[in-house]
């Protein structure tokens, strides 16, 4: 292991406006800029901030001080003062694990053993990928904890190499005590591109370049489904990227699948993937903006036994979300025309600024205003690795509808 800074950290006490003293009281780990309306002077990222509430002087909850973000400060721990400290750190890890621990009985060897606030980490994911373990930081109030933290993560996982990789806004901003993206923090990286397993599938992810940390674990349970389905099936995988739902319909036995992304780089990955698994399908990709290709293929009279439509987050900012949910809708047009009668429109929404609730009322009324007719089968959310802790968690939503 790389030597990891040692940062020098204060305990801050602080006073919050009424409606954040509420929000604390519900166990919300974020707290805003303006919420706050006294605090100690001159604090740092990553300095242990205390709150007191107003009345009382009582304790309510500690967190982790950010000064570059309006989410100002990070909460661990609420109701009961902790010291926030190794030993805390490591219970959270070693929950967090007990969490994970059905999905190794699945022939899988890649998971998110740690997501952000869910687990106790504000701005922090691991996933693992086979030996290697993968840390991304989106704040900077994690350095002063990094030596507390890695080697637990590390010797739960097993893993026997460690990269770190940082958001661009901290790439852009924070001091990084010389560490830096795509970094082996332990052990050696003999490929950038590392192979694991999910439900039985061979993948590969490429943990220094790929998004996020190189693969989207959240759909396993989606894929695995898909999969199950696909015996004898045409699929079209729109916003394929590495080729998570391709390479599950190809290995359970899709006649052809075609994967449609913007990314060449992506498909390349898809298609590499497609050849680590044994199938007898053929395998097509298109490299174009989804929109526009779907259309071309509508054109074309082209229909395929399932669609699936996975598209990247489309509000990630509040001013986007009325925007969001018109592509949600013109992408549920779009697929309804797409599935043959009798097959299967499956469509998702990462977009965690669009509910469940709104998401599925949209492209419920496509369909239904579409000139076909779709039975809903199924709604799925997260897979066990991505758990919910509080509300802005929870992103993933899945619907299966049937056209009949
Ligand atoms: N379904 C994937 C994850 C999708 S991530 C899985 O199961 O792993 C979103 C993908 O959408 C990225 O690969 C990105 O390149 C692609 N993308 C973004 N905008 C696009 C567009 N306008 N048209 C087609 N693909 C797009």
């Amino acid at each position: 292991m790389i030597l990891l800074p040692e940062i020098e950290t204060k305990r801050l006490a602080i006073k919050l406006k009424p409606a954040a003293e509420r929000s604390v009281k519900k166990q919300h780990p974020w707290i805003f800029d303006q919420a706050i309306i006294k605090q100690s002077s001159d604090p740092q990222t990553g300095d242990v901030a205390i709150i007191y509430d107003n009345k009382k002087n009582k304790f309510l909850a500690c967190g982790l001080f950010d000064a570059s973000s309006p989410i100002r400060i990070k909460l661990l721990q609420f109701h009961n003062p902790a010291t926030i400290n190794r030993d805390w750190f490591i219970e959270k890890i070693n929950t967090a694990y007990q969490l994970r621990l059905p999905l190794f009985a699945t022939d899988t060897n890649s998971y998110r053993l740690i997501y952000g606030e869910s687990d106790g980490f504000p701005g922090l994911i691991a996933d693992v990928y086979g030996e290697v373990l993968v840390i991304k930081l989106y704040s900077g109030i994690w350095f002063p904890y990094l030596k507390d933290i890695f080697p637990q993560l590390i010797e739960v996982s097993q893993a026997e190499t460690c990269v770190l990789r940082l958001s661009r806004k901290m790439q852009r901003e924070n001091e990084l005590y010389n560490l830096h993206d795509g970094q082996v923090v332990h052990g050696h990286l003999e490929h950038e591109t590392v192979i694991f397993k999910e439900h039985g599938i061979r993948f590969s992810a490429n943990v220094i370049h790929g998004h996020k940390t190189g693969y989207f674990l959240d759909h396993r349970h989606n894929r695995k489904k898909i999969g199950e389905l696909a015996k004898n099936k045409t699929v079209l995988d729109v916003f394929s990227y590495a080729g998570g739902f391709s390479v599950h319909a190809l290995t359970g036995g899709a006649k052809t699948v075609t994967s449609l992304d913007i990314s060449k780089q992506a498909l390349e990955m898809a298609t590499e993937n497609a050849t680590l698994n044994a199938h007898n399908g053929k395998h097509h990709i298109i490299v174009a903006d989804a929109f526009e290709a779907l259309n071309k293929l509508i054109h074309q009279s082209k229909q395929y036994d399932i669609v699936v439509i996975d598209p990247p987050s489309f509000a990630k900012r509040a001013s986007e979300v009325d925007k969001a949910k018109h592509s949600y809708m013109r992408l549920a047009r779009l697929g309804a025309q797409l599935v043959r009668l009798s097959g299967i429109l499956v469509l998702a929404s990462c977009s965690s600024r669009v509910s469940a609730d709104d998401f599925f009322e949209i492209s419920q009324n496509a369909l239904t205003d579409s000139a076909y007719s779709f039975e809903m089968m199924e709604k799925t959310f997260h897979d066990i690795d991505h758990p919910i802790g509080f509300p802005e968690a929870a992103y993933l939503k899945c619907g299966y509808w049937k056209k009949v």
